[in-house]
């Protein structure tokens, strides 16, 4: 076996990864879908256990790409006895890799946490009077129901993919920030928040979950929802 088919099957398995991530913010939008048209119990319960199966897919081809790329490693410095106890050995670590992680994990993934974070503010916008109690609400309606935020303060046009930003709550523009955010991080600084009398001076891609909830509203306002 040579090195370079493995490291071929790695891509092709990290490509599998983004069709993953596609196919879980699919999920997000018909569970909003749902959401809206009060859609039944049993509907939602499909499609929690479809984004979890997602994320444990997801999670599972990160231990084992990890797996791999840590034993290919050790076997290119220690050529060429390394290279027969490569599958075996690439078995054993990826069964300590995922002994880590329990199931109660895939609550964390990037993206469950997102689906989350939609249906319950989803949820919040269709019934706000129930919604009174829940933490952190008045920011999130007064955010979604000004037209004036879906304006990204990067473009200055209306955003297209927001995304939010974890530590300070401002929105942008999906591409626009991205472009930002290597562009300074290039030339070695920092990216600050570009929303007038945000304290937050060090933007990083880490902080940025999608707002299905706020893309969503732009389509239909636009008539455009695909
Ligand atoms: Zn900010």
């Amino acid at each position: 076996m040579s090195l370079s088919v493995v490291n071929s099957t790695l891509s092709a398995l990290k490509a599998c990864q983004t069709d993953i991530g596609t196919g879980m913010d699919m999920v997000t939008d018909v569970a909003l879908d749902l959401v809206e048209t009060e859609g039944s119990e049993e509907d939602m319960n499909k499609l929690e256990q479809m984004i979890l199966d997602c994320a444990r897919l997801d999670r599972e081809i990160n231990c084992f790409v990890e797996a791999v790329e840590q034993v290919t490693t050790q076997a290119r410095q220690q050529q060429p006895d390394a290279m027969f106890t490569l599958k075996s050995r690439v078995e054993e670590r990826l069964a300590e890799l995922q002994g880590g992680f329990a199931d109660s994990d895939l609550q964390k993934h990037a993206k469950v946490v997102s689906y989350n974070e939609s249906l319950r503010n989803s949820q919040k916008e269709a019934n706000p009077s129930a919604a009174d109690n829940m933490e952190d609400l008045d920011e999130d309606i007064q955010v979604t129901q000004s037209q004036q935020n879906f304006i990204c303060p990067l473009t200055q046009v209306e955003m297209v993919n927001p995304v939010k930003n974890k530590k300070c709550n401002h929105r942008y523009d999906h591409d626009a920030v991205l472009a930002m955010i290597r562009n300074r991080h290039s030339q070695e600084k920092k990216f600050r928040c570009p929303v007038v009398g945000c304290g937050n001076t060090d933007v990083k891609q880490s902080d940025l979950v999608q707002d299905a909830v706020m893309k969503r509203m732009i389509q239909k306002k636009r008539g455009t929802r695909t």
